[in-house]
């Protein structure tokens, strides 16, 4: 039970109750039958590497439930392009699955251990996030374990019980189960769409001295929607490990550093991508940026397309500084606002002897990413687990006035979105956990609406 309360993030421990470790859906049908009557609190848990306390219970006396042991990846259909896969299958093991038949999933840069559902349900971000969006845009089906124990299924397998190919064109009632945070309902099933895997790639690197001129560079070369994925970091995070505490940049060195992974079905597809990424950096120069084209080496760049990987997915290469802890303001915001929110945050950092490890990427259509500060947390000593913290929270708040939204929130990040929303919508939000979870035993207290 000990290796159940605590996570990498600075939420602090508690012992579960008891740990579930069902195999088969039955199994959790019974758990969660039995939880409701008992009005025991229920926690699904795959890997626990959420890094915000996700799977740390609120309550006493709680159940986590591992989904480890269900681990099958009951089906991948090479031909119409997608896979059926239980909560315990790691992003590795697909991989090594997908790999062999020419296909792919998001990767995150996270462990290659973690789940690739809860990854799904929990609006993950992978490596082909510029080109297809969300892991959550991926889902194609749903098998679910509500609160109260019932099974149900969510979309085509919903109307024939082998047809897992879409959620569509049925009423979308998957969104009653992604970005809950496990607080609806136990997936036991999730059906993800598999693109194939492009035979050729080619990955094209810059440098800047500001992210203004980042942010121009990437707005225009994402309009011509080329790359799977474009990423900036901030020096400080391309630093492995993360400098903790603070470290000075030196001088010379460029702030912000870029990659676009291109994939193309043919070899002039990647001449023309190449040719869309030389023409935005001789537009971006004529403008008078500082954007350099910059020499990426090889094995960085094979860590950008051998995902999941143990290169940039480990977590030692973040937080080894700091002795292991780690967490974020991890969040999706408008790219026009991640100026002002990095500026902001560069200060709170450095105020806080903290590096400003900071990642933008572009998502697939409108100009929104991905904003996040990977913040190492040295969870030897309480005064440095509160300063990293405080950090956190702090960057939070300047970051919801400019109209960003955090993902995966820990619960001190709920409080504030949800005493800074609508009305409206906090009142659906309770309707609805109240209609699915009348007895309120689902990961309790973590969406913090009342
Ligand atoms: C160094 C590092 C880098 C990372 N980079 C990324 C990244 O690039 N992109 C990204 O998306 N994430 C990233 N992450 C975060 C993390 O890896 C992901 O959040 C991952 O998806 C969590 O998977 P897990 O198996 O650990 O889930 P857990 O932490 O076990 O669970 C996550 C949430 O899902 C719920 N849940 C779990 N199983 C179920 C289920 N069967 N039904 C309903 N709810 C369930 C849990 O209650 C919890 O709220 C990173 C993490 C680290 C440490």
């Amino acid at each position: 039970m000990y290796a159940y309360s605590y996570d990498m993030s600075f939420v602090k421990n508690r012992l579960p109750g008891y740990v579930a470790m069902p195999k088969t859906v039955e199994e959790v049908q019974q758990i969660m039958k039995m939880a409701n009557r008992t009005k025991t609190p229920v926690i699904p848990y795959t890997a626990g590497s959420n890094i915000g306390g996700l799977c740390i219970p609120e309550k006493d006396g709680s159940i986590v439930m591992d989904m480890k042991r269900m681990n099958k990846i009951i089906r991948i259909d090479e031909e119409s392009r997608f896979a059926v896969v239980e909560p315990g299958v790691s992003h590795a093991e697909l991989a090594e699955e997908l790999y062999k038949r020419g296909l792919r999933f998001g990767w995150p840069v996270g462990p290659p251990s973690a789940s690739v559902l809860s990854c799904a349900i929990c609006h993950g971000i992978g490596g082909i996030t510029g080109r297809y969006g969300l892991n959550s845009e991926q889902i194609t089906s749903m098998e679910v374990v509500l609160p109260t124990g019932e099974l149900t299924r969510v979309g085509s397998c919903a109307i024939q019980k082998d047809a897992w190919h879409s959620l569509l064109p049925l009423p979308l009632v998957g969104g009653l189960f992604t970005g809950w945070l496990g607080t609806t309902g136990v997936v036991t099933k999730l059906g993800i769409f598999t693109p194939a895997v492009p035979p050729h790639v080619e990955i094209v690197t810059t440098a800047t001295d500001d992210l203004q001129d980042m942010y121009k560079y990437m707005l225009e070369f994402s309009r011509y929607e080329a790359a799977d994925d474009l990423t900036a970091v901030s020096w400080w995070l391309s630093q492995v490990p993360i400098p903790y505490p603070y470290k000075e940049k030196p001088k010379d060195a460029p702030e912000w550093n870029s990659y676009a992974v291109l994939y193309a079905y043919t070899e002039k597809e990647l001449e023309a991508k190449v040719e869309m990424f030389e023409r935005t950096v001789k537009n971006q120069q004529k403008n008078g940026s500082s954007l350099q084209v910059t020499q990426y080496p090889e094995e960085a760049k094979r860590a950008r397309t051998e995902l999941p990987s143990q290169i940039v997915g480990s977590t030692k290469n973040y937080s080894k500084q700091a002795g292991g802890g780690i967490s974020w303001p991890g969040t999706f915001t408008p790219a026009n606002k991640w100026v002002p929110v990095w500026e902001k945050w560069r200060e709170i950092y450095k105020k806080r002897n903290l590096s400003p490890s900071v990642r933008v990427t572009m998502y697939r259509g409108t100009h929104y990413g991905m904003l996040r500060a990977m913040t190492p947390i040295n969870k030897q000593y309480p005064d440095q687990v509160e300063n990293s913290r405080m950090a956190i929270v702090e960057a939070l708040k300047v970051l919801l006035d400019e109209g960003g939204i955090p993902y995966k929130p820990p619960v001190d990040f709920a409080k504030e979105i949800y005493s800074r929303a609508d009305p409206g919508y906090v009142d659906l939000i309770k309707k609805v956990k109240d209609f699915l979870d009348p007895n309120e035993i689902m990961n309790p207290g973590k969406l913090w609406i009342r």
